[in-house]
């Protein structure tokens, strides 16, 4: 490629550029016909102002210059195991702690752990699965870790969020001051959809031998910030099935028709039911007790007091309430002896 150079006192361009004053813009002729050699195309002379290409090299070589790029590639966060297999969170920990235990096993520098699981390995397995929730649930954690901040209309927005070295999202909170520790005061922030949060909630649920709303979410936010928390923590209780069997309300029997003698239009006590209260302490520590004559229809009551429940005195006693209250033709009563034996 051959490159052809026009200088600049026949550039008309470059006049404006470089400063002139009007004047002598005005008597300028390159200004007002161009260059000279563009009337006449005058191509031998443009040979004359070739750039030779060890010059272009030079050139370009000055230009060039040495930069570095760096691409950095973040690779999508793959959760361990499927979460909605698993009804237990503490489980989940568990067979996370031994994945994690294999994986260092197998490195060859590393040293060999054996035995039962330490009470870290389940700590760090816990950190393990509330990073990745974090990463794949929160857009705004590259954000974050990026040291940029979040957007207004983020729902962390409020929380202040910060990032710990860990990798852990926790909230920033106004306790920065105050005596507790660190993750009291920046509880860990968790999504209120995901799959983590309902077997979190369930554990604590039952660990508090399935208390209420109120109670589960105490006991979560001592460690955790669930976004929309207490509806969070509602929707998953109505979910338990414990909870749901206790909380059954029971059914409604319908009650019968009523009897036909018990709306009929009578004198009171015509239809009336006996029956036996008591007992009652005397003054002379005698028992006696009361003879309870119900009308059906009124539901008027009369009482009379007989000294023992015998056959006898109960006679007496019906005897004193007819001679009251008239001769009655329907008598209703239990299945006891007294009343049996009366044969009334
Ligand atoms: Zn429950």
């Amino acid at each position: 490629m051959n490159w052809y150079f026009c200088d600049g006192k026949t550039n008309p361009a470059d006049k404006l550029t470089r400063g002139i004053n009007i004047h002598n813009l005005m008597n300028d002729e390159t200004w007002w016909t161009g260059p000279s050699w563009l009337s006449g195309l005058d191509t031998p002379t443009w040979e004359t102002t070739f750039t030779s290409d060890k010059e272009l090299m030079e050139i370009e070589r000055e230009y060039k210059g040495e930069r570095v790029l760096l691409q950095t590639c973040r690779e999508p966060v793959e959760p361990l195991l499927d979460l909605h297999n698993y009804s237990d969170l503490d489980k989940v920990i568990r067979i996370t702690s031994h994945v994690v235990r294999f994986v260092n096993n197998c490195r060859p520098n590393g040293e060999k752990i054996t035995g039962p699981l330490t009470a870290n390995e389940l700590i760090c397995a816990e950190k393990c699965w509330v990073r990745c929730v974090q990463q794949t649930e929160f857009a705004e954690y590259a954000e974050i870790k990026d040291h940029k901040s979040v957007v207004r209309s983020s729902k962390l927005f409020s929380l202040n969020p910060i990032l710990t070295e860990d990798g852990l999202l926790c909230l920033g909170g106004r306790l920065q001051k105050s005596d507790f520790n660190f993750h009291e005061k920046h509880t860990l922030i968790l999504p209120s959809k995901s799959r983590f949060s309902q077997l979190l909630i369930s554990r604590e649920h039952q660990r508090l031998h399935h208390a209420g709303v109120s109670e589960t979410l105490t006991q979560i936010r001592e460690k955790f910030w669930i976004l929309c928390g207490r509806q969070t923590v509602k929707s998953c209780l109505n979910k338990c099935l414990i909870c749901r069997r206790f909380k059954v309300r029971r059914g409604n029997q319908i009650m019968a028709p009523l009897p036909e003698n018990r709306i009929q239009a009578i004198y009171p006590f015509e239809n009336v039911g006996i029956d036996f209260a008591g007992p009652l302490y005397t003054r002379n520590t005698d028992k006696a007790s009361i003879a309870l004559f119900t009308c059906a229809v009124t539901r008027a009551i009369h009482l009379e007091v007989v000294s023992s429940l015998s056959t006898e005195h109960f006679l007496l006693a019906f005897r004193r309430f007819i001679s009251r209250r008239g001769i009655c033709p329907t008598v209703n009563s239990d299945n006891a002896m007294t009343f049996k034996s009366a044969d009334i």
